[in-house]
């Protein structure tokens, strides 16, 4: 089934097929992993279920870590007596926790599913044992699978941290860079913000939990990852002001992302081309590589991560490949708004999934790549279709120029392999 396209000259904005059936997406818990790896002093207690370790072990195990920095408080059957037992059961854990690793600075009350879960008050137990516990902050949000999809996870934390932001009394203007990067991709942008001019920029998360960057009136905030509505809209509540942009994947999109900060700040685009002009031409001659081994090839996105739309964008822009379907969890058409305007009219969107639907749409269009999660990509291999699993470029460094082909790289690799297998 395809949506039809509504006439280019008629209105910019492409059809969307929204569906709501049975979907196949990782729940919030599973952003712990890159999380704990940015904010070093802090520590992640699921409040949850062995399903919900078991999960956290799964999906860490494709991650290599020397020593986790989250770990599971099982609330199961045997707390069920009463909720008493299971706010004790929390306080005996955390304290163990605590004493064991006196280097936490935040820990965060994960909570999960299961109905003994539910049941419990984690924003109280999270404000008593603030109290309780000298030198730790503690907060609580929600990675379940009844609420959120696992990039979710990541903005119900970064909402949690929000109300212990300090005041910024400075009158400089300053940014706020917001969504997990890796540090290497941190120092590149902060060093490229710099030459243009803009030297007061803080990153959110910070490496350390512990120093939470300054924001106040003057206090610009720009989106790094397209999952955050939720701590946007908290931002703009607490009136930060909006930059808004496409997101920083690719040379066009790290461009044009790099000049809508500059616009704030009142820079000319011409100071960024000129500051960009090595790191743009670099990135170019190896994504024209790339782009003669991947234009034309047909690429269908599975609902997952939210990544899926700049993903898109990149993919067909700037590698010349043909989009099938491009599939989304949820569409915040503000935020998408500047990355919709770049994709092409005809484009087939679909959000939210009814997964048995999809798969059939996405047999049928023949696709060279699908873009997915674990779940969908062993049956779709077995029917001979290459696939590349989402939360592999959630984890890896994919914004900003010196990424760009890392990225070209993560598409093209399941194709290489096809084809060596085929031969
Ligand atoms: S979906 Fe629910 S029960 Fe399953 S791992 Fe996630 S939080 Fe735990």
């Amino acid at each position: 089934m395809r949506t039809i396209p509504i006439a280019a000259e008629a209105c910019a904005e492409p059809t969307v097929l929204r569906e709501r059936g049975q979907h196949e997406v990782f729940c919030g818990l599973t952003g712990i992993i890159w999380l704990h790896r940015k904010m070093q002093d802090a520590f992640f207690l699921i409040v949850g279920s062995r399903t919900c370790a078991h999960l956290m072990q799964s999906a860490a195990g494709v991650m290599i870590f020397a020593e986790p920095r989250f770990g599971t408080a099982i609330i199961g059957e045997r707390d069920l007596a009463g909720l008493a037992d299971a706010h004790e059961e929390l306080d005996r854990v955390v304290g163990e926790l605590l004493a064991r690793r006196p280097q936490i600075r935040t820990l965060f009350l994960v909570g999960s599913c299961p109905s003994e879960v539910i049941k419990l008050d984690l924003g109280r137990a999270a404000q008593r044992q603030s109290q309780i516990r000298q030198g730790v902050r503690v907060l609580h949000y929600s990675g379940s699978g009844i609420e959120t999809t696992f990039t979710q996870g990541e903005d119900a934390c970064l909402k949690a941290m929000l109300p212990h932001l300090p005041q910024r009394s400075s009158p400089q203007r300053h940014v706020l860079v917001v969504g997990a990067l890796a540090d290497v991709v941190e120092d590149q942008m902060r060093a490229l913000l710099a030459k243009m001019g803009v030297t007061e920029v803080d990153f959110f998360p910070p490496r350390h939990s512990a120093s939470l960057p300054a924001v106040g009136p003057n206090t610009h905030f720009v989106l790094a990852q397209p999952f955050l509505s939720d701590t946007a809209q908290g931002l703009r509540a607490m009136g930060l002001r909006p930059i808004d942009s496409v997101f920083p994947l690719g040379v066009e999109g790290t461009t044009l992302w790099l000049k809508a900060i500059a616009r704030a700040f009142g820079i000319g685009p011409e100071v960024v081309d000129e500051v960009t002009a090595s790191a743009r031409q670099r990135a170019q001659t190896a994504l024209a590589r790339q782009r003669a081994r991947l234009e034309g090839k047909r690429l269908f996105f599975f609902p997952d991560s939210q990544l899926e739309i700049p993903l898109a964008r990149f993919a067909q822009r700037e590698l010349g490949m043909t989009l099938l379907e491009v599939g989304t969890p949820y569409l915040h058409k503000s935020l998408m708004a500047q990355e919709l305007a770049l994709l092409p009219p005809d484009v087939v969107l679909s959000e939210g999934q009814d997964v048995d639907r999809q798969l059939d749409r996405c047999l049928a269009s023949a696709p060279d790549l699908v873009v997915c999660g674990l779940g969908l990509a062993n049956p779709l291999e077995a029917q001979g279709v290459a696939t590349k699993w989402s939360i592999e470029l959630v984890f890896s460094p994919i914004q900003g120029y010196e990424q760009a082909s890392d990225l070209a790289a993560l598409l093209e690799r399941p194709l290489n392999r096809r084809q060596r297998l085929a031969a």
